[in-house]
């Protein structure tokens, strides 16, 4: 699974290289070169694992959703750096961020952390099926 962006829905074909990838810092780690941009982008969908395209000069709302399975893969991404730039953004966030004494002076956190603050802020199950297990 991808770690950048915990709760990838899709995976992207690059371009360039024509692999797959989670997301353009899966490609960066892998490549010896920038990730092409296109107009035409090819998706698959984690959901029922197949393969579509879209055309991102003429992106609306209802290509956010697979072709065969409806599936919503187009969704904020949730990252473990977002967690520490989202503050002013998300007074939820904001919050619990301020009083947590886990994020030090130097921006570092415990990564350990962050799946069990994803899951309390959504409600939902966290990205990583043993996380629950831990408790
Ligand atoms: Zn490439
Ligand atoms: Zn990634
Ligand atoms: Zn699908």
């Amino acid at each position: 699974m991808c770690k950048h962006i915990l709760n990838a829905q899709a995976s992207i074909r690059a371009p360039c290289c024509r692999k797959w990838f989670d997301c353009a810092e899966c490609h960066a780690e892998v490549s010896d070169h920038p990730l092409a941009r296109t107009t035409e982008m090819a998706f698959m969908c984690k959901k029922c694992r197949k393969a579509f395209r879209k055309d991102m000069s003429t992106y609306e709302e209802s290509d956010e959703f697979c072709p065969h399975c409806d599936n919503h893969y187009v969704i904020d991404a949730k990252t473990p750096n977002a967690m520490l730039t989202v503050e002013s953004e998300d007074t939820r966030v904001d919050n619990r961020a301020i009083k947590d004494e886990r994020i030090a002076a130097d921006g570092k956190i415990d990564t350990s952390e962050l799946d069990e603050w994803l899951t309390q802020l959504d409600g939902a199950p966290g990205p990583e099926p043993g996380a629950e297990a831990r408790q």
